[in-house]
């Protein structure tokens, strides 16, 4: 009926010349699971808590929290899923959370902003995925989103270790953290850059505006640039970085942030066949210098295109 299936991915994901990089799902609501195991995921580089919390007019309990997290867990018994925790705010209000009369909610109090203010709902998110992780086995990771500081960085890490969760990391999305990277590699165990924040804060346009999406295109150079900052400091540290945001789903977009540096890439389940293809089709090298081509450029249509050229 014109539909299109695409073979399941046969990862591991890798260029064409060995180098490894994960590629992993992003998985919202619980539907999204067995869409991700389909495809061939290699485990969930960006889970995102919201879901559980998002019709709710109060806090779900921990046992509650328990149960939806080992949903997720038990699809991925051999696989590392990275925990995301509560991202409250802007484009995703909460009821029992979110403040309703700031002016500018973008800019507003929302991720790990409203963890530091209300440390309590943070703790018990951190405590109901220590128990989902031992109840399940499973190999879990927890980051942060919206983080700006050091400071912020650490007294996350702190909690987060503090409940017993082994691998600590933090989401890259504002050009605050991408301009302290290098610091904040210090205090983590590792880094996953979200393009579509960073994106809407690197170039001052909304994300939600279909007006300004010229602007929001992950091609332009000084996105690109941030990213490689970002990069730099990774590889400066030996601290893996990661991408979850919606651009790791371009193949083209894929090649180029494996030669900025990412070791693993997390994108919606659909897009991994496609994306494990193409990195299979081109060499570490090719990835660099389309990086390097790209970030170069003066625009995003230029961009795209040095990249295309030198992926072949
Ligand atoms: C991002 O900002 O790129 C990201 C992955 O998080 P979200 O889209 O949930 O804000
Ligand atoms: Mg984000």
């Amino acid at each position: 009926t014109g539909v299109i299936t695409l073979p399941p991915f046969r990862g591991p994901g890798s260029t064409a010349d060995g180098h490894r990089v994960v590629l992993s799902a992003n998985v919202g609501a619980p539907r999204e699971i067995a869409r991700a195991v389909e495809r061939g995921a290699e485990g969930v580089g960006l889970f995102r808590t919201e879901f559980c919390f998002l019709d709710r007019a109060d806090e779900p309990s921990v046992a509650e929290q328990v149960a939806a997290y080992r949903e997720v867990f038990a699809a991925f018994p051999d696989q590392r899923v990275i925990v995301r925790t509560l991202d409250a705010g802007s484009d995703k209000p909460l009821p029992f959370f979110t403040p309703i009369h700031e002016p500018n909610p973008v800019l507003g109090l929302r991720g790990v902003r409203t963890a530091i203010r209300d440390p309590l709902v943070l703790e018990r998110q951190l405590r109901a995925i220590a128990e989902a992780a031992a109840a399940e086995r499973a190999d879990v990771a927890v980051m942060a989103p919206m983080i700006a500081t050091l400071a912020e960085t650490r007294e996350f890490a702190a909690r987060a270790r503090e409940a017993g969760i082994r691998s600590v990391g933090v989401m890259l999305e504002t050009p605050a953290a991408a301009l302290t990277a290098i610091e904040l590699c210090g205090a983590v165990d590792f880094l996953s850059v979200g393009t579509n924040d960073l994106s809407q804060y690197t170039m001052a346009a909304d994300r939600m505006s279909a007006a300004l999406a010229p602007l929001a295109d992950p091609w332009q150079p000084a996105l690109l640039r941030m990213i490689r900052i970002v990069g730099e400091a990774a590889e400066a540290t030996g601290t893996p970085m990661g991408l979850c945001g919606e651009a790791a789903a371009d193949p083209d977009f894929a090649a180029v942030l494996v030669g900025l540096g990412a070791t693993s890439l997390s994108m919606v389940a659909r897009a991994i066949p496609t994306v494990g293809a193409r990195l299979a089709g081109v060499t570490l090298t090719q990835c660099r210098d389309a990086a390097a081509a790209s970030c170069a450029a003066p625009d995003p249509l230029a961009a795209r295109a040095a990249a295309r050229a030198a992926l072949g």
